[in-house]
């Protein structure tokens, strides 16, 4: 008995924050997915990372030939056992052929399940301040391909009654053919006057909204080259977007930020800007990596029965740490006999995913705050693990020392330099397109100049807004020759981003 099945999944109409619950939960069990030039390519990010991924655009594209291999793959992949997840643009049963994959499955009797998704019109209408219906204006709406005439859609349209109908009408698949489209609904008895709007990769930063009237749209369109994705709403209801729209005023929309950080920190600080609309592009400065060698903390985990303590000081010291752990073949039992000191709320929470309760988390988490509550117990004697960055300060180390603990303070990992930038935030940079950069430490700074060389970093950041979370920082960026143009009054990421938004509003 095989166990392979199809998930076809829709994905949404482009920002990757739209797709369903029941859609990611598909995604965290694929082991293959077939996936759609229009479904976006970060929902990959949901899949194991050994899922097989397939694009289906190089399988055919559009083409009747295409579809036909691509039932046959998912058919294959089904049969060989696997869990299939086809991934598709907007929903997968709104010109999305899916009802045609579904049969196919059927015939071959191959288990499917369907999960709906945000349709592209659905998409950009919202985004654009668009209601496809709405009271004192329209209660119907029609979505009609923009290619009748081609494949099987072959003059299925009531041209006379969509356009005398009065309703909203959106067309998919039709900048190639506006003109022609437009023209009908003129023909068939649509005021010229009726209020067009086009909107082109709706839901994305790149979104790009066209406004015209079944009269004039198609010059428009031309005139400003005009390029598909985009579908096209049509009715009085576009008037609304001059009062409804949003998506554009978004105190950061349309701006390209660099966001410099350490590899491993969550991306927090991203998600703050992009969902104040702006395009983040990443800019590792930091990596954590294995240490040399793992030979000293081997040692110290298999003698972890006779520790009195262990003192983890940061998130990232107790993943290496774990990981170690479960690598050498043990679990949380190994810490029976020893209590554990948590540096800091992060830190102490990572140690509780692991089951552990820490037994001492200072209020204060500079390594002085450690010291501190560490001589008032009694730690004469005690056998202390200390497993840690290679480039740490030594202070608590050598401070428990002094009070006469015997501690050991392997490498758990290190600190490096990415050798390059990501190709999208180098090529952004290299043509001049960013308005903005962010530093959030010294060493974001430093680091960036380091792997760039100075005097290209500073040519590459001619004219781009520099923001310092702070004065040390702010040093740091103007002894390389940076002008600090943003700087908060409060150095949390929060502030940082509020003081861009003012900045660019
Ligand atoms: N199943 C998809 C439609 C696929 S047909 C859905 O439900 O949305 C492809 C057409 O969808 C494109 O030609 C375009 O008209 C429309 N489309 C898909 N994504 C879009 C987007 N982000 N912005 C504008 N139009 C989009």
């Amino acid at each position: 008995m095989s166990n392979g099945i199809v998930y076809l999944v829709g994905a949404g109409p482009g920002d990757p924050s739209l797709i369903t619950l029941r859609g990611v939960a598909c995604l965290g069990k694929a082991e293959v997915i077939v996936y759609d030039y229009l479904a976006n390519e970060q929902l990959l990010n949901h899949a194991p990372e050994a899922a097989e991924r397939i694009y289906a655009g190089k399988i055919g594209g559009r083409h009747n030939q295409g579809q036909d291999e691509i039932n046959s793959l998912l058919v294959a992949k089904a049969t060989a056992g696997k869990i299939v997840v086809r991934l598709k643009g907007g929903d997968p049963f709104v010109f999305g052929r899916g009802g045609e994959e579904c049969e196919a499955l059927r015939e071959a009797g191959i288990p499917f399940e369907v999960v709906p998704g945000v349709t592209a019109a659905v998409g950009a209408s919202v985004y654009a301040g668009i209601p496809l219906t709405h009271r004192d204006i329209t209660a119907s709406v029609a979505f009609v391909t923009g290619q009748e005439g081609k494949d099987k859609y072959e003059s299925s349209i009531d041209w006379d009654r969509l356009s005398l109908g009065g309703g909203t009408i959106v067309f998919y698949m039709g900048v190639t053919t506006l003109r022609r489209n437009m023209q009908r609904l003129i023909e068939h008895g649509r005021s010229p006057d009726t209020p067009v709007a086009l909107v082109r990769w709706a839901t994305t930063p790149c979104q790009q909204i066209l406004v015209g009237t079944l009269a004039d749209i198609a010059d428009r369109a031309e005139a400003s080259d005009f390029k598909p994705p985009a579908v096209t709403i049509v009715g009085e209801v576009v008037a609304l977007r001059e009062k409804l729209q949003w998506f554009e005023r978004r105190q950061l929309c349309g701006k390209k930020i660099v966001v410099t950080r350490a590899a491993e920190q969550a991306g927090e600080f991203s998600a703050k800007l992009s969902a104040r609309g702006a395009t983040v592009l990443e800019c590792p400065t930091i990596q954590l990596v294995e240490p040399e060698s793992w030979q000293l903390l081997d040692l110290a985990i298999r003698e972890l029965p006779n520790y009195d303590w262990v003192v983890l000081t940061s998130a990232n010291a107790v993943r290496f740490f774990f990981q170690r752990l479960d690598t050498l073949g043990f679990d949380a039992r190994v810490f029976a006999g020893c209590r554990i000191c948590a540096v800091g709320p992060k830190t102490a929470d990572e140690i509780r995913l692991f089951g552990i309760k820490p037994d001492l988390v200072p209020t204060d988490y500079k390594a002085e705050g450690v010291v501190d509550e560490f001589s008032r117990l009694d730690i004469q004697g005690s056998r202390v693990l200390f497993p840690r960055a290679d480039k740490a300060r030594d202070i608590i180390p050598l401070e428990l020392k002094r009070m006469g603990a015997h501690v050991d303070s392997p490498v758990a990992y290190r600190n490096i330099f990415p050798d390059r930038l990501p190709p999208e935030t180098l090529f952004a940079l290299e043509k001049r397109s960013v308005d903005c950069i962010t530093f959030t430490s010294s060493s974001t700074v430093q680091n960036l100049a380091t792997m760039l060389g100075e005097e290209l970093m500073l040519d590459m950041l001619k004219g781009v807004v520099v923001a310092s979370i702070g004065p040390i920082t702010s040093k740091s960026c103007r002894e390389l020759g940076l002008k600090v143009d943003i700087e908060p009054e409060s150095y949390t990421l929060d502030a940082l981003a509020e003081a861009l938004e003012t900045h660019f509003t």
